[in-house]
């Protein structure tokens, strides 16, 4: 089959590789009609997330059943699904307590050695050796890992456009809103506008945030950011400026809930790539420093945007001294998944209206390029195997 392959650093490419096969009881093959490239793809794609090996991409994608394991019960050949993109086995201690980004049993091939933490997490599709070297979706075909826990039958008469982003995005918007303890009237300011960072602010809609501002240093995303999600939108010019600006519409308080939908975004050079993001005197993550500057007191931090060991160094001070809550880790999908998928049917929010791409699979190269560079208005890119 065709797949989009990571080499190295800014290098991939279609190839043709094996084609997935049952190993697991519980696995099952899924036919890929749509799946998209993420900020998480670019942490790879960039070099933040190592990868050694040769690898097949992607963890937002839905496709059709070909083949199930002997263990897989709930599908059958010709369903049509969507996957969360964790891994996760479904009874362990963390799965059953609404943590699936936390599974024990998944294939995370995380350890003491590992670099990023000392005990296992879930795998994740397409995300790298250290994150269980589980084959992603970018592709004709994938192997899906505990198929009776993650994949959601897709309802009859949803476009493939309306439902993929229940893989990843809109859970993950809705995973920092959540944190966020939103409750009504809350001033949210997203950092970044992103998919993630627009997701974010259509779920803090939905749970009745008073105002949502977009954060980010790309005026056309901040023009999506407004159609798309109603929001409030600030052009990010330096640290001072944003925080400035926060607390000027919140009565110098700052705002009730900040969200990081950034993570570790930079260019490919390295040192380039530290000054986007680091603050190099003081060496800590800028967006997620300038959260816990705009955050009020007492406040919360949500933290989706990624990040990896070159950001160990926290900003642990104004943290601890405003009483701030921090939450952040991967989503976890299959916690929010059924709940979202029905406020897609009963039409409360509409996810394919930030797609800019749609591109066959053979053009990913070029998907990634435009994606990463943020050029030609790249806001979400679609593939079609
Ligand atoms: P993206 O690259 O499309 O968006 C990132 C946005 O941040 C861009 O619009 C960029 O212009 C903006 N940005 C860069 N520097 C900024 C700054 N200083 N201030 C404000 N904005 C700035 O990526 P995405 O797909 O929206 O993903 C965003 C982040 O969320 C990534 O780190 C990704 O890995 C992460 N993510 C996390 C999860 C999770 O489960 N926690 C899931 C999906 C994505
Ligand atoms: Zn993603
Ligand atoms: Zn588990």
């Amino acid at each position: 089959m065709k797949a989009l392959v990571f080499h190295k650093i800014g290098d991939v490419s279609v190839d043709s590789v094996p084609d997935p096969i049952i190993e697991e009881p519980r696995d099952s093959i899924i036919r890929v009609t749509s799946t998209a490239i993420c900020g998480s793809d670019l942490h790879i794609y960039d070099g933040f997330v190592p990868q050694m090996e040769d690898m097949v991409l992607g963890h937002e994608f839905m496709g059709i059943v070909e083949e199930v394991g002997s263990g897989v019960t709930n599908l059958k050949k010709g369903d049509r699904v969507v996957v969360p993109f964790p891994i996760a086995c479904g009874h362990c201690f963390f799965c059953s307590n609404s943590w699936p980004t936390q599974c024990e049993n998944s294939n995370s091939k995380y350890g003491p050695d590992g670099g990023f933490a000392d005990q296992k997490g879930a795998a994740l599709f397409g995300y790298t050796d250290l994150y269980g070297g589980i084959a992603g979706g970018q592709a004709e075909y994938v192997r899906v890992p505990y198929s009776d826990f993650g994949p959601r039958k897709v309802p009859e008469g949803l476009t493939d456009e309306q439902v993929l982003f229940l893989t990843d995005i809109f859970p993950t918007g809705w995973a920092a809103a959540d944190w966020g303890r939103i409750k009504g009237g809350e001033t949210v300011a997203i950092f970044g506008a992103g998919p993630v960072g627009i997701m974010a602010a259509k779920s803090a809609w939905l749970m009745g945030a008073g105002r949502v501002i977009n954060i980010d240093i790309q005026p056309y995303r901040l023009d999506m950011a407004r159609q798309s999600a109603n929001s409030e939108t600030l052009l990010w010019e330096s640290e001072d400026q944003v925080v400035e600006y926060i607390r000027s519409i919140t009565e110098g308080r700052g705002a009730d809930v900040c969200i990081d939908a950034v993570g570790m975004e930079a260019d490919r050079n390295f040192l380039e790539k530290a000054k986007a993001v680091i603050n190099l005197e003081k060496g800590t993550p800028k967006v997620l420093e300038t959260c816990l500057r705009a955050v009020r007191r007492a406040g919360v931090v949500s933290v989706v945007g990624v990040y990896g060991s070159p950001f160990d160094n926290f900003p642990i001070y104004r943290w601890f001294d405003k009483g701030v809550t921090l939450m952040g880790t991967q989503a976890p999908v299959q916690h929010y998944i059924d709940h979202l998928m029905q406020l897609v049917v009963d039409g409360k929010v509409r996810l394919d209206d930030i797609i800019t791409h749609t591109l066959p699979l053979a053009q990913a190269p070029h998907g990634y390029d435009i994606f990463k560079k943020k050029e030609d208005n790249c806001v979400k890119v679609v593939l079609k195997p």
